[in-house]
C-alpha cells in the first residue's frame, strides 16, 4: 500500500519535512532529525519562501555538514480545498468523500502540483477510520512527505479507532511503516476494520 523506492539514495536535493501542529514556538521541536536536543545543540528558525513554511536548522548538524541539518515544519491540521489552496509553497489539499464512509483523499501540493497523496475512510458515527493508500512521487521520497500525509489523515479523525488495509511485505512498505506506523493510533498492517457505512460507500464507488 506504499510506493517507496528505498534503493534510491537518501534525501535528494529537496528538504526534509516534518508534521508539527501550531505556530511559532508551539510548533518548535525539541529534537533535531538526528536526535540532538536543540536547546543544547543550538537552533535557528527561519521562513522558507520556497516552501512557505518555517524551517529549522540544528546548529550541531549544520556544523557537521549533515544533509538533515535543516527541515521544514508543516501543520498537518491545516488543509485546504483545491479551490482555496495556495499554488505556491508546500500545502495539504483535502478532497472530501462524497458520502459517509466514502473514500477521502489528501494531497500534498508543491507549487500547485500534487507530489503525494493518501486515501482514507472515516466514519463519525462509528468513530472508525481506515488508511488505504499512501503514495509519494519518486523524486520526493524519503523526506517525510508520506509521514506528513499520514499525520494529515489522522488529524481528520482524532480519537477514532484506526486501521489500515493489508500491507504487502515489500521492503519499501515495511521501511515506511516501521518509521511512520507509530503515528497511527490503531492497528497497522491490516486487515482493515471497516464499518458498514464504509462497506456501503465502497459499493457505491465504481
Ligand atoms: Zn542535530
Ligand atoms: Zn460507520
Amino acid at each position: 500500500m506504499v510506493d517507496f523506492d528505498v534503493e534510491r539514495g537518501m534525501y535528494g536535493s529537496h528538504g526534509a519535512v516534518r508534521p508539527a501542529v501550531g505556530r511559532g514556538s508551539a510548533q518548535s521541536p525539541d529534537y533535531c532529525l538526528r536526535g540532538h536536543r536543540l536547546q543544547i545543540a543550538g537552533v535557528t528558525g527561519r521562513y522558507s519562501h520556497y516552501y512557505r513554511l518555517t524551517d529549522i536548522t540544528c546548529e550541531v548538524c549544520y556544523a557537521l555538514k549533515d544533509p538533515l541539518a535543516t527541515w521544514y515544519l508543516i501543520d498537518p491540521t491545516e488543509q485546504y480545498s483545491a479551490e482555496d489552496a495556495d499554488t505556491m509553497g508546500l500545502v495539504l489539499v483535502l478532497i472530501p468523500p462524497a458520502m459517509r464512509g466514502g473514500l477521502g483523499h489528501i494531497e500534498l501540493w508543491l507549487g500547485g502540483v500534487s507530489v503525494g497523496d493518501i486515501d482514507l475512510r472515516a466514519c463519525g458515527p462509528c468513530r472508525r477510520a481506515v488508511l488505504e493508500h499512501v503514495r509519494v512521487d519518486e523524486k520526493y521520497r524519503r523526506m517525510g512527505y508520506g509521514r506528513v500525509l499520514v499525520a494529515a489523515a489522522v488529524a481528520r479523525a482524532p480519537g477514532y479507532s484506526w486501521s489500515t488495509t493489508t500491507m504487502d511485505t515489500s521492503l519499501a512498505t515495511r521501511a515506511f511503516w516501521a518509521a511512520v506506523g507509530d503515528q497511527v493510533p490503531g492497528d497497522i498492517g491490516g486487515p482493515p476494520n471497516y464499518c458498514t457505512d464504509m462497506l456501503r460507500a465502497a459499493e457505491h464507488t465504481p
